[in-house]
């Protein structure tokens, strides 16, 4: 991270910068650089980096991650970690989305989850594309849901055993805000550093599952594009589905152990 130009770092502490309407192409173009110097990629050496630009004026940074001795399929796209980067702060749309590299086809998928995935501007290698340009006849589940990743209404979830547990209260918390209009099976993750810095992460569905990214995975995004990337993480706490069909408590578990070694406590809640 030595090379990271030092204001624009100090700006973008928490993976977002405020109030950045006017930021010029050339701007956008070093907040790339910077974005990209934030990928861990220990399998590939690939480095991607991305920001997403909300209608709210804020700009969203994201990065590619990987996790060595985890399965392949819980890589993290860059684009998906400025996407998700900007939902897990409450941006309700995003109107553009540069990207170091051409969107791959998973990602172009996962933009199908987007409110606004017809009007998206896809900035990429000097060239503006539309999502329908870069995935035409798309891959469609639902689409008369009426709702989008970054608008999706929240669920109504209690626990099936009360708890005095404030981080299982918080990943309770956290899955009641999934995007999960596929399996309806929501989850949550709280994951504590050194310091006592808190990381909230919840579930983002894909139509086609595969892109789909996790709640631990995006807990991590966001530690990763945070000042406390470093720190170690403490404990790691879930919430989720007491009737799920599916289980991603394998997976989280190969993801976590692939980092530290932590107490993995679930809390187990049903929909209201
Ligand atoms: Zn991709």
């Amino acid at each position: 991270m030595d090379s990271l130009d030092p204001a624009l770092t100090k700006k973008l502490k928490d993976g977002y910068l405020t109030n950045a309407q006017n930021t010029s192409l050339s701007e956008i173009a070093e907040i790339l650089q910077v974005a990209k110097q934030f990928s861990v990629a220990p399998i590939s050496g690939f480095h991607v980096g991305a920001c997403a630009i909300g209608a709210s004026g804020n700009i969203y940074i994201g990065a590619n991650m990987e996790f060595s001795g985890a399965p392949l399929s819980a890589s993290l796209h860059a684009e998906q970690s400025a996407l998700v980067n900007a939902w897990m702060h409450g941006e309700n749309e995003i109107t553009d989305l540069h990207v170091t590299e051409a969107p791959c086809g998973h990602c172009r998928q996962f933009l199908r989850e987007l409110n606004n995935e017809s009007t998206i501007r896809i900035h990429a290698q000097e060239k503006t594309y539309l999502l329908a340009d870069l995935l035409p006849d798309a891959f469609v589940l639902d689409p008369k849901k009426n709702y989008g990743l970054l608008n999706t209404p929240p669920h109504k979830l209690e626990a099936i055993h009360s708890t005095e547990n404030n981080l299982l209260v918080r990943a309770l918390n956290a899955a009641q805000l999934s995007y999960v209009p596929y399996t309806l099976n929501p989850e949550g993750c709280i994951l504590e550093c050194s310091s006592g810095q808190l990381f909230s992460g919840r579930t983002a569905e894909s139509a086609a599952y595969n892109p789909t990214v996790n709640a631990v995975i995006c807990a991590l995004n966001q530690r990763n594009l945070s000042s406390h990337r470093e720190e170690a993480i403490l404990s790691a706490h879930f919430a989720k589905l007491a009737t799920g069909i599916q289980s991603q408590a394998s997976l989280n578990k190969a993801i976590l152990s692939s980092i530290t070694n932590v107490v993995i406590e679930t809390l187990l809640f049903e929909f209201c």
